[in-house]
């Protein structure tokens, strides 16, 4: 049995010395960091728990990767650049090929990103991980979910969906495919945020699903969206499991895809097609910011109204 020095030692502590401005890392009561003069800092945190955020007994390396990419995601909505981070670990024992698997899926995610790993927390309960991720701004540049206007178009990245119809498979113990592959290592948009700096008027990441999510973004800039169900893309990897009408309830209401859902001027309508030829990932226009309140469908289906897994989706993950 590994002691908790032993551990922290063997699996944390080497990723937590990869930037010059942790000043002190991994090994102290605390980390000291020196933020750029020039920057301000963006902070988020997020934990998942074993059977309500992921499967009891997935892999250990995707739940690394989970952990850490959903708090990447949230700082890709903001438009920041990812620096540092803090892992708060509860697990039931410390088995050494779990965590081999788990600090190798989380840190390997971090480094693509440039983020360390400055300090932590390890204890010993049911399986649950907390990350705090900060990273840095141009003072003021951060965009917010409060900035959508009446006329703006609303442009997500990806296809939405996938990830739940992976989970779904997973459930039924089919263990890989693009659908399964998307819920495990969601791939988190930092880039596409940062160059939507000063140019997207809104953006959200989709944790929950796009009509609740968009519901979100609107409910924050005090307006409406028209969410038009034809141009809503499915993948054709969802589109072979499934029929239509289900893979549409999925795109609008399943959670966990990590897609960016933003909003762009008209003026600045051009740069959605650049971005996608940049990063070669669908951005793909799916309504319009009308003024009131809520989420109007339209187009194809639109009289069914939001699918009733909405509110299933909803409880499960909150
Ligand atoms: P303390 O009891 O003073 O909080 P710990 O023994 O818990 O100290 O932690 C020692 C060092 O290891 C600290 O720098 C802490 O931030 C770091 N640490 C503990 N657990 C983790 C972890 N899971 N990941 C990264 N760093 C960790
Ligand atoms: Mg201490």
């Amino acid at each position: 049995m590994l002691t908790e020095d032993e551990l922290i030692e063997r699996f944390f502590a080497p990723a937590g010395s990869t930037r010059a401005d942790v000043i002190l890392g991994i090994g102290d009561d605390a980390a000291v960091l020196a933020p750029p003069a020039d920057r301000q800092i963006v902070s988020t945190v997020d934990t998942i728990n074993e059977n309500i955020h992921f499967p009891a007994g997935l892999p250990a390396r995707f739940i690394g990767h989970r952990a850490m990419a959903v708090n990447l995601s949230d700082l890709a909505a903001m438009g920041a650049e990812p620096a540092w981070a803090t892992l708060s670990l509860s697990i039931p024992d410390s088995d050494e090929e779990w965590l081999s698997g788990f600090s190798g899926g989380l840190l390997e995610l971090a480094a693509r990103f440039g983020v360390a790993l400055t300090g932590g927390d390890t204890v010993r309960g049911p399986l649950s991980i907390c990350v705090n991720l900060q990273g840095f701004v141009e003072p003021g540049r951060q965009i917010t979910r409060a900035g959508a206007r009446p006329g703006d178009a609303i442009f997500i990245t990806g296809t939405t969906g996938d990830a739940a119809a992976g989970l779904e498979r997973l459930q039924a113990h089919t263990c890989s495919g693009p659908l399964v592959e998307k819920f495990l290592t969601p791939e988190p948009r930092v880039e596409i945020g940062r160059d939507l700096v000063g140019s997207a008027s809104s953006a959200i990441d989709l944790s929950d699903g796009l009509a609740g999510d968009l519901g979100k973004l609107m409910k924050a800039s005090g307006t409406a969206a028209r969410l038009d169900l034809d141009r809503v893309p499915l993948s054709e990897s969802i589109l072979a499991a499934m029929d239509r009408d289900r893979a549409r309830d999925l795109a609008l209401a399943g959670g966990d895809d990590y897609e960016l859902c933003f909003t762009l001027p008209k003026a600045k309508k051009g740069l959605a097609r650049e971005i996608e030829e940049k990063y070669s990932v669908a951005i793909t226009c799916v309504g319009e910011v009308i003024a009131g309140s809520g989420v109007m469908l339209c187009g194809e289906g639109a009289d069914a109204g939001m699918p009733n897994s909405w509110q299933h989706f909803r409880q499960m993950k909150t």
